[in-house]
């Protein structure tokens, strides 16, 4: 029986771990969940999950979910909240899929207390991954990456010896404009962006993958979570979303992970790791697909994957930076307040505007993080 506490349980990837947990009800015990302002469904997975705290954004919305939920159940709320339900629990394994950074703390606060997480919430990396990978080294503590990318890549490293890999490639479906121009992009609408073509995913998340800041990301990550030099980290893009990355090693072998585009799939393995279980999803069925595609990626057509790599070979604050900047950018786009390629203007602006320094603490970072969402802010 595994222990889990969920963080951003109302969400994209919150429901679908959620739903892997009632496919194999026998295996899991849900001990806390954690989620932003959504209070009603928040009750409704308390009620069929009967964990022992949850937690809500703020001090109203929790008041709010405590008059419907059952008794004995333990409300917190707030960022305080947040990190008490994190560390303060009996869970074997923390999920992280709160959106943005403002996970890093309750993060930090599960790894010190020595749970082992499944990592959805990638910004904890991009803005701070020097800590978080040493601290987790300290307490000896696995990050498994839910991301599918980085779950394949895990996946293809089983049994495999990290100084025999050549390249890492992450593929990339190329998001909701992956077919448009640079010239085709101007005027393109928030519910355009949002349509992704393979993924159901949270809003934020589905701009950055049109963006190509994800797949940024991404490369960022597969840089923490392997401990791989950038120049190492190659981007494929692959429409169909069928191979969810691979490897080549020293001697021009490959191993790729496939599979049909589903995130219960890296979900559960980072739940259930080193075994595997049987999933609620479909098989891969390749004769029926017929073709696969592969296109290389154009970091003129895609600029934020090309500040992305910089950000990330600069190293220090500049990952912190390009990560908030990049948020500050995606909630004004889905307000409504700027355009789509404006996006790029934001980060790319605020990146030139920052000298790159030491973040040797999460004061420095919280300072940094702030520092580049009011220079976002001014640009917008
Ligand atoms: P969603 O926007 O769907 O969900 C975000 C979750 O975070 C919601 O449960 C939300 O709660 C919660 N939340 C927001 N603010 C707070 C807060 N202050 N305190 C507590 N909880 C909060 O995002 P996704 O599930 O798409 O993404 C989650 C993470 O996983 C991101 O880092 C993303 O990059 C990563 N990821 C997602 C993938 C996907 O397929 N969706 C794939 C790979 C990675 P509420 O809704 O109640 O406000
Ligand atoms: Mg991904």
């Amino acid at each position: 029986m595994k222990k889990v506490t969920l963080l951003g349980s109302t969400g994209s990837i919150g429901t679908q771990t959620l739903d892997v947990i009632a496919h194999d009800p026998e295996s899991y015990e849900v001990d806390g969940l954690a989620a932003g302002s959504n209070v009603e469904l928040l009750i409704k997975q308390a009620k069929q999950f009967k964990p022992k705290k949850v937690c809500l954004s703020t001090k109203e919305l929790a008041a709010e979910a405590a008059l419907h939920l059952p008794d004995g159940i333990e409300v917190l709320h707030g960022p305080e909240g947040l990190v008490e339900i994190a560390a303060d629990n009996d869970s074997d394994t923390v999920v992280t899929a709160i959106i943005g950074s403002r996970g890093l703390h309750a993060t930090m606060a599960a790894i010190d207390a020595g749970k082992q997480i499944a990592l959805a919430n990638k910004e904890t990396l991009i803005t701070a991954g020097h800590l978080v990978m040493k601290l987790a080294a300290e307490r000896g503590v696995a990050i498994l990456p839910v991301d599918s990318e980085h779950s394949a890549i895990f996946q293809c490293l089983n049994g495999e010896r990290r100084g025999e890999i050549k390249r890492i490639i992450l593929t990339a479906s190329g998001g909701s404009f992956r077919d448009k121009t640079r010239a085709e992009l101007e005027g393109v609408t928030v519910e355009q962006a949002l349509a992704h073509p393979n993924w159901s995913m949270g809003a934020k998340i589905t701009i950055d993958t049109a963006t190509m800041v994800n797949k940024g990301l991404e490369v960022i990550e597969a840089h923490w979570l392997f401990g791989i030099e950038y120049e190492q980290i190659g981007v494929l893009m692959h429409p169909e979303s069928i191979i969810h990355s691979f490897i080549e090693f020293v001697d021009n072998s490959n191993i790729a992970q496939l599979g049909l585009p589903d995130m219960r799939v890296p979900i559960q393995y980072a739940l259930t790791y080193p075994n595997r279980r049987p999933t609620p999803t479909e098989s891969l069925d390749l004769a029926k697909i017929g073709q696969l595609h592969f296109r290389e990626m154009d970091l003129n057509r895609f600029p934020c994957l090309r500040m992305a790599y910089e950000s990330g070979k600069a190293g220090r604050s500049a990952t912190t930076v390009f990560n908030a900047a990049n948020e500050v950018a995606v909630a004004r786009f889905l307000a409504g307040e700027v355009s789509f390629l404006d996006i790029e203007r934001i980060i790319g602006t605020v990146l030139e505007r920052h000298d790159v320094t030491d973040v040797p603490d999460l004061a420095a970072i919280a300072e940094m993080d702030g520092w580049a969402r009011k220079e976002a802010a001014a640009v917008c």
